[in-house]
């Protein structure tokens, strides 16, 4: 059997399992790296179990490997210049590290115009922002952790206590008063040509992403453009080749970006069931040098994150248009171990179906 590509990934947890399943139709095998024990890659692909700079796993993967990726960004830079030495490496560990490092990505983003909330390294913050600070971690945080939000009336000394809370370089962030976040994801392939998905509003709680309603309601073609406009002025800049999230906020119709994840993101995951080419095959498509597909939305859909609990598989997949994606991990308090997604003929079939979900998954949580 010819394979088109090994594509190796850093990276296997959940969005490095759906990868390697979106793999196996174009005879795309993936080969992965990650550390922790019973990775849910292991379903869909053959796991190196060893640490991101293991220099027996890297010399693999460089031997195997047709291009390397990433599922995650908090891996060693190193790791990945080693390996982009010797073979493509997309995203580039250039791009990774701006990833890595809030600090950085948001000098990149001014640097091109890009509007984001105001911002201040936390030693040059004269007072807090006047509707108050968020200090976030540089590096490592996610999901909502690594961040510890100020009032308006906070100090300087606050700041610095926050900030040792922290543990670790952070920056300052003012609070936006958003009506709505939203993100845009896009895949850029290396000769510069890209694929847009519909821009998607994103509802969190407890700073984790709950729901993904896809596409954004009351998404107009001036806000689609706005957004297709910084996701592809972002991927220009950076060089970019895969796929790229940037998440942001809807301030009456003005977008200001939050966060950019260089790689697969939660926020596209409706894409399997809801658009014409998912994400994650249009990653493999991009980083292997293939045509992207086009990312024209299907119909109306959603996603619900499973977070902590596992709901009753039969009581999802009765919903008609609801499909179970479980993801294989321990179940813990605020992990993500598993999402459904929903589709519909028409918005309002959609939001019926996505209110049943809701409330199976509810249940299990709240028996
Ligand atoms: P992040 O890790 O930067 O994506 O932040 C997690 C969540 O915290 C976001 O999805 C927002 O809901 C909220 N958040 C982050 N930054 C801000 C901000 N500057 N103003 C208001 N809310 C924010």
């Amino acid at each position: 059997v010819t394979e088109t590509a090994t594509v190796g990934i850093l990276g296997g947890g959940q969005l490095g399992r759906m990868l390697a399943l979106a793999g196996v139709p174009l005879g795309i095998r993936c080969l992965i790296l990650e550390p922790a024990p019973g990775a849910p890659a292991a379903a869909a692909a053959q796991v190196l179990a060893a640490p991101y700079d293991d220099q027996a796993a890297l010399e693999e993967l460089a031997r195997r490997c047709t291009v390397v990726t990433i599922e995650v960004e908090h891996v060693p830079v190193e790791s990945l210049a080693w390996l982009a030495e010797r073979l493509p490496v997309h995203p580039s560990p250039e791009v990774v590290a701006v990833g890595q490092d809030r600090l950085a990505e948001k000098r990149r983003l001014a640097r091109l115009g890009v509007d984001t909330a105001p911002w201040a390294e936390p030693e040059q913050l004269e007072r807090g922002f006047p509707a108050g600070t968020i200090l976030k971690r540089r590096t490592g945080g996610f999901d909502g952790r690594g961040q510890v939000r100020l009032g308006p009336s906070a100090s300087l000394a606050d700041v610095a206590v926050a900030r040792d809370a922290l543990g670790a370089p952070a920056v300052a962030e003012g609070i936006v008063e958003f009506g709505r976040e939203l993100s845009v994801i896009a895949a850029r392939d290396p000769s510069g040509d890209v694929a847009v998905y519909p821009v998607v509003e994103n509802r969190h709680a407890d700073g984790i992403l709950r729901e993904t309603i896809a596409p954004a309601p009351r998404l107009t073609p001036e806000l689609q453009a706005a957004a297709e406009r910084l996701v592809v002025d972002v991927m220009d800049d950076l060089g970019h080749v895969g796929v790229l999230a940037l998440e942001l906020f809807d301030v009456d119709g003005r977008l200001l970006a939050n966060e950019l994840a260089p790689r697969v993101h939660n926020s596209g995951h409706w894409t399997i069931e809801g658009a014409t080419t998912s994400q994650f095959e249009q990653h493999l498509r991009a980083v292997a040098g293939l045509p992207l597909g086009t990312g024209a939305a299907r119909g109306p859909a959603a996603m619900v994150n499973v977070i902590g609990v596992e709901p009753d598989p039969a009581a999802v997949l009765a919903v008609p248009g609801a499909f179970l994606h479980r993801y294989g991990k321990e179940p813990r308090p605020q992990r993500k171990i598993g999402h459904v997604t929903v589709i519909g003929s028409d918005e309002a079939e959609r939001d019926e179906r996505l209110e049943v979900v809701r409330g199976v998954i509810r249940r299990a949580s709240s028996p």
